[in-house]
């Protein structure tokens, strides 16, 4: 396990921004969906006014070697939404496929949807705009159509000429915590959409307390919540209440124990795969779709926007075709029946002791 880099494989819309008065309550709007003919993915519409596509391809994992050609070939099949991070350290590589894709002529920059995270070594108050701009430099762009909090842990500055990403480590070798409060690090990412860098701004493995308390502070509410989700980790409770706040979800690890594998988690390894379960293949071959169209589409149908990774072209294109043709009620619900409150995303489960979810 690699601590500096626990996240790593080898080495491992534009509107004014929404802006909320702090004395008025925070709009409370459910997620809209949309189809629009000039976007291959359908669209959620966020609080910020903006359209987010409901489907969108995750860069954690993707090697630096082949992400450039990657992101080129998954925007040529019609992704739009790429997830990225510092932590995933490929933000210089995923810009230059965006860039030949834009110089190709395939879509323009207002046609992409990037998104990109906070990692948690910057979150004082002083520190988030100017690793945002570093990111952004990296990218090649002048704005993140949506930047994530991605994790609600502070830990201790580390220098980005002297090491970065920085993963979990203050030293390579030391979990040294911040502190800086969520609070002061959300305001300072109210700023970033304030000045044009963050056209929405969002929050990732944030619970129910965290979200209420911020909701209480926050001039503007997060657009969306990012969080492992799939049908061993249902989080019922947590989507609702995001709803019902008019913070949109999107899911992480939507197959599950399989992203997890190639890391080696214990709990990956001991843990069925989702894609190999009876229920699921049951109702895969009754929509003539793939196991894995089944768990996406699980989501999908219920607004939930998923960022599926494959470097292997028809998974690309399958994992694209999941909206469009529905699930009963009674197979939505024998997909969430399969719920074992199972995370694998834990930062515990990589050695670090920050104990977040319990
Ligand atoms: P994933 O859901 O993308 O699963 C990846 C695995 O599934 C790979 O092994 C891939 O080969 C396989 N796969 C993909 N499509 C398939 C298909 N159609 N059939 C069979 N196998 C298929 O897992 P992930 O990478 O953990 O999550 C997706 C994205 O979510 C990440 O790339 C990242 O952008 C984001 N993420 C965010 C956080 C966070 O803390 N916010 C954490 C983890 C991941």
């Amino acid at each position: 396990m690699n601590l500096t880099r626990p996240f790593q494989r080898t080495t491992a819309l534009f509107n004014r921004p929404s802006v909320i008065a702090q004395s008025s309550p925070i709009r409370l709007r459910q997620p809209i969906l949309r189809y629009y003919a000039s976007m291959p993915s359908p669209t959620v519409k966020l609080n910020s006014g903006h359209q987010m596509p409901l489907v969108g391809f995750g860069l954690w994992k993707v090697n630096n070697d082949t992400c450039a050609d990657q992101v080129y070939n998954a925007i040529k099949t019609g992704y739009r939404l790429f997830d990225g991070a510092c932590d995933y350290g490929n933000e210089v590589e995923s810009g230059q496929g965006v860039a030949r894709a834009i110089k190709d002529g395939i879509v323009k920059r207002e046609d992409l949807f990037l998104v990109s995270k906070l990692w948690n070594s910057f979150h004082d108050h002083d520190q988030v705009e100017p690793i945002c701009k570093k990111q952004l430099k990296d990218w090649g762009i002048d704005y993140f159509d949506l930047y994530i909090v991605h994790f609600p842990i502070s830990l201790k500055y580390v220098d980005p000429s002297e090491r970065y990403p920085p993963g979990f480590t203050y030293d390579g070798k030391h979990v040294v915590e911040g502190n800086a409060t969520i609070q002061e690090t959300w305001q300072a990412m109210e700023k970033l959409q304030q000045k044009g860098m963050a056209k929405s701004i969002g929050i990732s493995n944030f619970n129910s307390q965290l979200i209420m308390d911020l909701l209480r502070y926050a001039k503007i509410a997060p657009a969306t919540l990012q969080i492992e989700h799939h049908p061993y980790l249902t989080q019922e409770g947590l989507v609702k209440y995001a709803q019902s706040k008019g913070i949109a979800i999107t899911a992480y690890s939507s197959f599950g124990p399989q992203s997890f594998l190639e890391l080696d988690i214990k709990q990956a390894k001991d843990t069925p795969l989702l894609m190999d379960h009876d229920t699921v293949k049951k109702i895969a071959e009754k929509h003539s779709k793939t196991p894995a169209q089944v768990l996406l589409r699980w989501a999908t149908q219920r607004d939930i926007a998923v960022i599926p990774k494959s470097n292997n072209q028809g998974r690309l294109a399958q994992n694209l075709d999941v909206t469009g043709w529905d699930l009963g009620e009674d197979e939505l619900d024998a997909v969430s029946g399969l719920n074992k409150s199972l995370r694998f995303n834990d930062p515990v489960n990589y050695g670090v002791p920050l104990p977040i979810f319990v």
